[in-house]
């Protein structure tokens, strides 16, 4: 027999003998004389029934070598039971079936029994015999049907047991379920603790596209391909369960790290014809902590505190739940509480970086970067830009920074000073405001400062759908004459339509895209520079290149036509009483 047994249900092997024997029968059956078929019969069949309910565990080879036994005294050949699934099953021969017994010879069937489960699931049992054998007497009859009957109410209710089990830690597409997950916290909380251990929950990005592109049925086999790969990644000593939809729940030990964060940040699942998927994930993770009172609730807690960040957080999709992070949590939310206070005392202001000419060495225009003033100290924009672009408070700043430079332009005017160009960066947050532009004429007009002499930078963006909101954002800024540029390009994965598309008035090429050494005409970042240069220029744009820190990098730039240079060999950021003395100079040394 292949019975399949719940995992529930402890195994114990155990030798024959009458201590398998309920205590009624044992003196019993103790007086039979071992000669007697009778008691013989007798004896099997209470030792089959106890070892069919048996506490403490099914044994199948004991039930198997009973049965065998049994099948001997009776004279039977074979013994076949057939387990159909339901109904259609039946009708069409699909079935499990077990044979207990078989010698192999050539035999008939004698008898068949049938029975249908309370699940509708339905199991037959048949024996058979050699035609050569005289048939049955009564009383053989009798026992066969008593053996059988206790065999198919025995199949039946593993099967029962099986299907419970299936329905109760699996989900209707065969994923373990959020029970199975729980049952396996606690026993291995009970077990070996969770020393070593990783917990995660993840959730397949945009999961929907694929569904959409490739439809739901191709759709079902990439989500299990990858459910598969990665719990082959996880192997043994973890695992892995669907807590619903695209959104799954894992454990591994530590040194899976690596291989399970690379797996979930970005795998290509191949569809049943071949072609590649791209599946990324946002993925909370939280390394147990060794301590052997930790419980599984505050495991969940955990992870599904990462994974809140994960999804929310905008800038990282994958975030471990440790101390650090737990840090960087706690002073996000510092910034936030007190950023509104902040921006009603005028605590942010902008530092303005000089843009040189490197041909003439004349001061052309500025960034203007925003700086907090607090309690005594400068804070970088590093620490509170991000922890702002997670809401929508970046907008606010923004709006802040424009105003903030238009105050400092009209006085700069009104002192009788030149004025150049300035720029401010707008977060990507401000994409969906379809009033941005007059937005920001209310403001600039408000200072009468023309419109030319502000610029606006927006960084590079990654998806088709903000392309388009992009084009229109910066079309409608271009119609009312404001400046428009694409700061930090080169570092993103967006493509040359970003330049194609959008109409643009300059570009500003990422410091990482800027070679070191102006003798090495070769390598491939200075063949890169030069002609994301010329390209720049024979489409009539405007080029400034970031991170001009040494006099090579001017080099650079003057053998590549790159007229507009920013960065620390000029200047750094500078406040804005600094700044004024350079726009009254309006000249940099060269070389
Ligand atoms: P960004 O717009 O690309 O600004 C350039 C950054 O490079 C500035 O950092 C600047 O100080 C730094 N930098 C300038 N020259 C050099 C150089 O020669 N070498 C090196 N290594 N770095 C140089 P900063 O001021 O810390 O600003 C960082 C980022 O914060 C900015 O990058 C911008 O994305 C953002 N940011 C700053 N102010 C604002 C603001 O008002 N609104 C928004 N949305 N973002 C802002
Ligand atoms: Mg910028
Ligand atoms: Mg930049």
């Amino acid at each position: 027999m292949n019975y399949k047994e719940p995992e529930s249900i402890g195994k114990k092997p155990r030798e024959i003998g009458t201590d398998a024997i309920e205590p009624v029968y044992a003196e019993a059956l103790a007086k039979f004389d071992s000669d007697d078929k009778d008691a013989q019969f007798y004896k099997l069949y209470s030792q089959l029934g106890s070892a069919i309910t048996d506490i403490n565990g099914i044994d199948v080879g004991l039930i198997e070598n009973l049965l065998i036994k049994i099948c001997l005294l009776l004279r039977l050949s074979k013994a076949a039971t057939k387990v159909y699934k339901n109904q259609q099953d039946e009708e069409a021969g699909i079935c499990e079936t077990l044979s207990c017994y078989d010698n192999g010879k050539e035999c008939v069937p004698i008898s068949t029994l049938r029975l249908v489960t309370s699940i509708m699931s339905i199991a037959t049992i048949t024996a058979y015999m050699s035609p050569d054998e005289p048939p049955l007497t009564e009383d053989e009859k009798q026992k066969v049907d008593l053996v059988m009957r206790t065999i198919l109410s025995f199949v039946s209710r593993n099967r029962l047991q099986n299907a419970v089990y299936e329905l109760a830690y699996f989900d209707e597409a065969g994923y373990p379920n959020l029970r199975s997950w729980k049952t396996y916290l606690f026993k291995s909380a009970a077990e070996n603790g969770f020393h070593g251990k990783l917990a995660f929950r993840y959730n397949l990005r945009h999961f929907s596209l694929i569904n959409q592109e490739f439809g739901r049925e191709i759709g079902t086999v990439v989500m299990k391909s990858h459910f598969d790969s990665l719990k082959e990644i996880i192997g043994e000593n973890g695992y892995l369960a669907r807590l619903g939809g695209d959104n799954f729940l894992g454990m591994c030990t530590t040194d899976k790290t690596r291989a399970v964060v690379d797996y979930l940040t970005q795998t290509e699942v191949r569809t049943p014809k071949g072609i590649g998927v791209n599946i990324s994930t946002s993925a909370g993770f939280y390394r147990v902590p060794d301590n052997p009172d930790i419980v599984a609730d505050e495991i969940m807690g955990s992870i599904i505190n990462a994974y809140r960040v994960a999804q929310n957080g905008g800038m990282d999709s994958i975030v471990f739940y440790d101390e650090s992070f737990l840090e960087k949590k706690g002073r996000a939310m510092k910034i936030q509480q007190m950023f509104p206070e902040a921006l009603e005392k005028n605590e942010f202001r902008p530092f303005y970086q000089p843009k040189v000419n490197v041909m003439n060495g004349r001061l052309v225009g500025a960034e203007a970067l925003c700086r907090w003033y607090h309690a005594g100290k400068v804070i970088p924009p590093v620490e509170f830009i991000p922890v702002l672009e997670q809401t929508s408070e970046i907008c606010r700043l923004d709006f802040a920074m424009l105003e903030g430079v238009c105050r400092d332009m009209r006085r700069w005017a009104d002192e009788g000073k030149q004025l150049i160009r300035v720029s401010i960066n707008f977060s990507r947050k401000h994409i969906l405001n379809t009033y941005l532009a007059e937005t920001i004429a209310e403001i600039v007009d408000r200072y009468s400062i023309p419109h030319y002499l502000i610029e606006i930078e927006f960084t590079e963006t990654t998806s088709e759908v903000e392309l388009s909101d992009l084009k229109r954002m910066v079309t409608s800024l271009r119609e009312l004459d404001f400046s428009v540029s694409i700061d930090d390009f080169g570092i993103g994965y967006s493509s040359l339509n970003i330049i194609k598309d959008v109409p643009w008035t300059t570009i500003k090429i990422d410091k990482d895209f800027l070679p070191d050494n102006p003798d090495d005409r070769q390598s491939v970042s200075s063949v890169m520079f030069r002609h994301v240069v010329s390209m720049t220029r024979q489409l009539g744009l405007e080029c400034i290149s970031e991170g001009v820190e040494t006099q090579q990098h001017v080099m650079v730039l003057c053998n590549s036509g790159c007229d507009i240079a920013q960065g620390y060999y000029f200047d750094k950021p500078l406040p804005v009483e600094e700044f004024e003395l350079k726009l009254i100079l309006g000249k940099y040394e060269i070389m």
